[in-house]
């Protein structure tokens, strides 16, 4: 019989959620071992485009940034983008440049600076909650791992296996998306380096981007689970090619995975159960244009506040992460809210400013393109669901608790 290791908080993954956790936990004392299944410093599939609040978020809570947890160019301006009518618009963040990450070193980096003991190598297997503490198996390497802790957050990334624990049905009810991207060494490319690419544009696919790192050229496309992921990237380097005058040679590398994107436009978030917290983009958490990075900081810290909140008061966990983290639902789901995209300013980049520079002629065109590009989402359904919420939201403070898990 494996002898349990015991623990105040034990977290599921290793990345910025489970990073801004630790810090709150060990902040307080609370004893805080995070597990993580890859070898550390791990690979992360990611643009590494950081929002300026990601960005303050990271100063605050962990220091300056190292320069080797950055990529070449070594900042984002903001984001450009383009439309099937060959308009383009670009955008500055608010409050100049933020950092190109690098998330094998930048996540590493802000792991070791929380403060929290590591276990990598070290799979989440599963989890029993005996209601005053949770048993967490876990495999290192071919051998057993036992945990008991007062509390469990799974910060495991969109394919979670503690949310699978907890429900284990949860991934049949959400569309996947697959996202990939390949690395191209640039020929010639007119495409402003300083700026993140994305095409609004049905026939690419749903979700298309393109930027530079360390000299090459990524160019990445989205779409629903099951299509071509080479047929899909050759059509995008062809438009890129004929529309843009882009010219790259052959791929030197690819990568994809799994999203779960769609949560966080629908306001149907997951957020755990009993003495287990769901954080991150495990939770559904991702802003506009795939931004998830800001939202798994703050959303982790909380997580880890209402554990600090929960035991100094004796209050229920799940109870006091709820009512902490609705300021985090409220402004993740105002950034796809259309009213919110109308009459407010949820974004971290300045889209009326940018739209109002065009010419009539051309913000008509962005518009018709821009409700062309929306309609590509229709099969999923969420119309009717985001303009609830939309019209809930406009008469309180936030989004309704209980589409929530
Ligand atoms: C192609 C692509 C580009 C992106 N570009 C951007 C961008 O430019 N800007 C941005 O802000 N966001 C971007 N994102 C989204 C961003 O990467 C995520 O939203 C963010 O990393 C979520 O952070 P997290 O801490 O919630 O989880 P993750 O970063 O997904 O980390 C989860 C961690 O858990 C570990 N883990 C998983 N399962 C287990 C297990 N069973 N046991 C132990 N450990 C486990 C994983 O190895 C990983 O380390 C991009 C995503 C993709 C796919």
């Amino acid at each position: 019989m494996t002898q349990a290791r015991s623990v105040d908080t034990l977290i599921v993954g290793a990345s910025f959620a489970a990073a801004a956790a630790a810090k709150r936990l060990t902040d307080a004392g609370l004893e805080t071992v995070i597990i993580e299944r890859q070898a550390l410093p791990r690979h992360k599939i990611c643009s590494g485009i950081l929002s300026p609040r990601g960005h303050r978020f990271l100063i605050e809570n962990f220091g300056p940034l190292p320069r080797e947890v950055l990529h070449e160019p070594t900042y984002c301006r903001g984001v450009t983008f383009h439309f099937p009518s060959m308009v383009s618009m670009s955008m500055d963040f608010f409050g100049g440049t933020t950092p190109h990450l690098h998330r094998k070193y930048s996540d590493h980096w802000a792991i070791l600076q929380s403060g929290a003991e590591v276990h990598d190598r070290t799979s989440f297997v599963g989890l029993e909650d005996a209601g005053d503490h949770v048993l967490v198996r876990a495999r290192r390497q071919g051998e057993d791992m036992l945990y008991r802790a007062r509390h469990v957050i799974g910060a495991d990334g969109p394919s979670s296996l503690v949310v699978r624990a907890l429900y284990p049905d949860y991934a049949k009810e959400i569309p996947w998306f697959f996202v990939g991207q390949k690395f191209h060494p640039i020929i010639a490319c007119p495409l402003d380096e300083e700026y993140f690419h994305f095409w609004f544009h049905p026939g690419l696919g749903h979700y298309t981007w393109s930027h530079a790192r360390d000299g090459r050229q990524i160019v990445g496309v989205g779409f629903k689970r099951g299509d071509n992921f080479d047929a899909r990237h050759r059509n995008v380097v062809r438009y890129l090619e004929d529309k843009h005058a882009v010219r790259l040679g052959e791929a030197e590398e690819h990568e994809g995975c799994a999203e779960n994107f769609g949560p966080s436009l629908i306001n149907r978030y997951v957020f755990g159960r009993g003495n287990v917290l769901i954080t991150g983009q495990a939770a559904g958490f991702l802003n506009m244009i795939g931004e998830g990075m800001s939202c798994a900081l703050h959303s982790g810290a909380l997580s880890g506040e209402a554990i600090v909140e929960a035991r100094l008061r004796g209050r229920p966990v799940q109870e006091t992460y709820r009512s902490m983290v609705a300021s985090e639902v409220r402004h993740t789901t105002d950034q796809w809210n259309p009213l919110q995209i109308a009459l407010g300013r949820p974004h971290e980049a300045d889209f009326p400013a940018a739209l109002m520079k065009l010419t009539w002629r051309e913000r008509r065109l962005v518009l018709r393109d821009l409700w062309r590009f929306v309609v590509l989402y229709k099969e999923f359904r969420w119309g009717r669901q985001i303009a609830a919420a939309s019209l809930q939201r406009l008469f309180a403070p936030g989004y309704p608790m209980n589409t929530w898990r």
